[in-house]
């Protein structure tokens, strides 16, 4: 069985961890912050009680996932006998680049080193170390425990055998992997971040209020959420800078983020992480509430 490090446990990192974990994988997960382990780790433990309640595993399963993950903060220590190297850390890109170039030093020479970015170039990472044929996009969705796809991005120089492996990989974690080439935004974030930019540019507008343009595209085009209240759950700051991605890579205005978005993330409302954005986001409580400049703005 390959063995597996997982380097950071925030909300990717520790939903991958619980996935190949719970697959059997001999996982590592290393974090520079102590205590982002510790909260991954209960994190984990009750997202597999939810699990055990609805009868989905045992709770013997339960224990042995838990039992197949070790936490480090020394990243040598936690990727020195690793056969891949999933990257979930902050999204940075000098973070990024940092981390793979000490990966390549720290980790053997046959491991594959994949990355979880959502924005960031893989062509680009895979490019500071000296192994770009073994570098991937390997990315996950949130929640990572129960979203089944995984966009597969080859970078420039990504071998075909590297994808097999990742493609097989991700198949036996249960998950339903796609292959895709390494541009701006890959597929995921290129068609899903112009539909939220245009959804915030029909409300800059006046063409329709939040709860209008939600219910437009979740009854319309079966959607599961309205664009609104799905970047809410991004983060207004993440879906911006993945915009900014789109704009810079492709130097195309079509990208060019809303004004209204802008001015969200500069006002510090960047949705359920700091408690409104478009709506209003009380922990507890479930119900859609519009965020009050909304609720006046609308005719
Ligand atoms: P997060 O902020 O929840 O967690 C990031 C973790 O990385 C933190 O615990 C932090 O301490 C750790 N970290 C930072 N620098 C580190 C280093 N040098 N070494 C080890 N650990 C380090 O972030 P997240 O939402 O889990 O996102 C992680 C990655 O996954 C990003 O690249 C993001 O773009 C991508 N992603 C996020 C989502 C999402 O919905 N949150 C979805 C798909 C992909």
């Amino acid at each position: 069985m390959l063995k597996i490090a997982i380097i950071g446990s925030g909300t990717m990192g520790n939903g991958i961890a619980h996935v190949f974990a719970q697959n059997g994988y001999q996982v590592s997960l290393v974090d520079i912050n102590e205590q982002s382990l510790e909260k991954a780790l209960i994190i984990i433990s009750k997202n597999l009680d939810r699990q055990v309640n609805k009868e989905v595993i045992s709770s013997d399963k339960k224990k042995s996932t838990l039992s197949n993950i070790k936490t480090f903060t020394n990243l040598k220590e936690g990727v020195e006998s690793a056969d891949l190297v999933v990257e979930a850390a902050t999204e940075n890109e000098s973070i990024k680049l940092n981390i793979f170039k000490e990966l390549d030093q720290l980790s053997p020479q046959k491991a594959i080193l994949a990355t979880n970015t959502s924005s960031i170039s893989i062509t680009k990472i895979a490019a500071a170390t000296n192994r770009p044929e073994k570098v991937i996009g390997m990315h996950f969705m949130n929640p990572v425990p129960i979203m089944k796809l995984v966009e597969v991005i080859r970078g420039y120089n990504t071998s075909d055998e590297t994808t097999l492996q990742i493609m097989s990989l991700s198949k036996n974690l249960g998950k339903v992997p796609v292959e895709v080439n390494d541009y701006p935004g890959f597929v995921a974030n290129r068609i899903l971040m112009p539909m939220i930019n245009e959804a915030i540019y029909s409300l800059q507008e006046g063409v329709a209020g939040v709860e209008e343009i939600d219910t437009v595209m979740k009854l319309g085009m079966a959607h599961p959420m309205g664009p609104l209240q799905l970047a809410d759950f991004i983060g207004l700051d993440v879906c911006l800078s993945i915009l900014k991605v789109l704009y810079e890579g492709f130097g195309n205005p079509k990208y060019a983020p809303c004004p209204l978005l802008i001015n969200m993330v500069q006002a510090g409302h960047k949705g359920v992480k700091s408690g409104s954005g478009f709506y209003i986001h009380t922990p507890g409580n479930k119900d859609l509430v519009v965020a009050e400049q909304f609720k006046k703005l609308h005719h």
